[in-house]
């Protein structure tokens, strides 16, 4: 059902249900409050209140007008009989003798059939979405976002050596991990995201409208709360990291179902090398060389009330989607930097503006990540010729 599948239209089911219950005894009252919530949320609302009270899904603007005359025949029954009529009688009738959407209405309490839905939905252990409503709500981004041009990421986390958790404590220890960190997921997201447990000790998080970096950064800030939590299990002290690989779409594909292979794939990077990190998904990702530098690169923090002069870094890795370097003093996780980087083949040097997406300390200094936002076409151009032939040069090597 496609109504249900939209993570807006399941929060906002829930704000008209409570509405629904907190007015039970006065559904004048109800229809008033539905009147001002259209005014402010628009005609969206018809669709999920006809889906509250019949389970059947119509388009918006046909469900306002079923909706309008629902209300009215409320009004005529009234009328007719002069006594009052509720809602629920109403719209059987309505769906009933009226319109003819329903044949075989069913009486279920309308409380014990939303919380009955919500666990088929959700995973008892955890209380995230599980993974079948997965499956339905990531086809119904995707198709949100082909529909109004937009994008989202996907973040697959996994933890790491869970399984020594169970072995040397017990699965009762392992079951309080697993809650612990979807606790935490689901405090560090924002309302819009949707934080699924895919498996075992998989959760995934779907962040509509989100661009790569900014997934990035919510990623690692949930990795670095995880990597602190304080947990312990009988007096015993447990260690929890997380690993995670990040997709955006249509970026990295526009296929919807390829979104988790995406992700998985960068998991198993992340995995590879060394755990309790993030990877991003990007073909070039695994094509990142250290480049023919001539000097140190410039860091310049963009934004700043006071403008600074620029700080010394030293290059680790370069891609075309971003890079790492080795920094003196931190940067703020999300700030906007330019970084001008020294190329062997070229007189001036390569100008990327950026966002942090990784700060790590490394020694008496920091290991900073940046996600490119911009550069120059002709530095792109440069960038990926650079690449070129140092592929053919690695070539044999993968
Ligand atoms: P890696 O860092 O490579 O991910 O290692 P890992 O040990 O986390 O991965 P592996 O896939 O080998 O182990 C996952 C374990 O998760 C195995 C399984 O018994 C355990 N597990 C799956 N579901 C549950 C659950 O609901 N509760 C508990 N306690 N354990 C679970
Ligand atoms: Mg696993
Ligand atoms: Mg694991």
């Amino acid at each position: 059902m496609d109504i249900l599948q939209d993570h807006s239209k399941v929060s906002l089911r829930a704000s008209l249900i409570q509405q629904l219950n907190a007015y039970s005894q006065n559904e004048d009252e109800f229809l008033r409050h539905v009147d001002d919530l259209a005014g402010t949320q628009g005609e969206k609302i018809y669709p999920v209140l006809l889906n509250i009270f019949t389970q059947l899904d119509f388009k918006d603007n046909e469900a306002r007008s079923i909706w309008q005359g629902l209300v009215q025949h409320r009004q005529q029954m009234m009328d007719c009989m002069v006594r009052p009529v509720n809602l629920t009688t109403a719209i059987c009738d309505y769906m009933l003798t009226v319109r003819r959407e329903l044949i075989h209405p069913k009486v279920v309490e309308l409380n014990l059939f939303e919380e009955t839905s919500h666990y088929c939905k959700c995973d008892r252990l955890t209380g995230l979405y599980n993974r079948s409503y997965f499956e339905e709500a990531l086809k119904s981004e995707a198709s949100r976002c082909k529909r109004y041009q937009t994008e989202f990421s996907l973040v697959f986390f996994d933890l790491d050596h869970f399984k020594r958790i169970n072995d040397t404590l017990g699965h009762q220890a392992g079951d309080m991990v697993l809650k612990s960190v979807a606790k935490l997921i689901q405090s560090e997201k924002r309302t819009e995201d949707i934080a699924f447990r895919f498996g075992g000790e998989e959760m995934i998080l779907i962040l509509p409208g989100t661009p790569k970096y900014n997934a990035l950064i919510l990623a690692e800030r949930i990795r670095h709360k995880i990597e602190r939590m304080n947990l312990s299990f009988e007096g015993k002290q447990i260690e929890v990291t997380v690993a995670g690989g990040v997709a955006t779409f249509p970026l990295d594909t526009d296929i919807e179902t390829e979104m988790v292979e995406c992700a998985d794939r960068a998991l198993y990077r992340a995995k590879d090398q060394g755990r309790n990190q993030i990877v991003l998904f990007s073909e070039d990702k695994r094509h990142n060389y250290r480049m023919g530098l001539i000097g140190p690169i410039k860091v310049q923090e963009l934004g700043m009330k006071t403008s600074q002069s620029p700080s010394l870094g030293r290059i680790k890795d370069l891609s075309l989607s971003g890079m790492l370097f080795e920094l003196q003093k931190p940067l703020d996780m999300g700030s906007r930097i330019q970084v001008e980087v020294p190329l062997s083949s070229r007189d001036t040097p390569l100008v990327m503006v950026g966002r942090v997406t990784r700060l790590q300390p490394s020694g008496s200094s920091y290991d900073v990540g940046v996600t490119f936002l911009h550069f120059g076409e002709q530095d792109r151009v440069d960038i990926s010729k650079h690449f070129t032939s140092l592929l053919q040069a690695f070539s044999s090597a993968y």
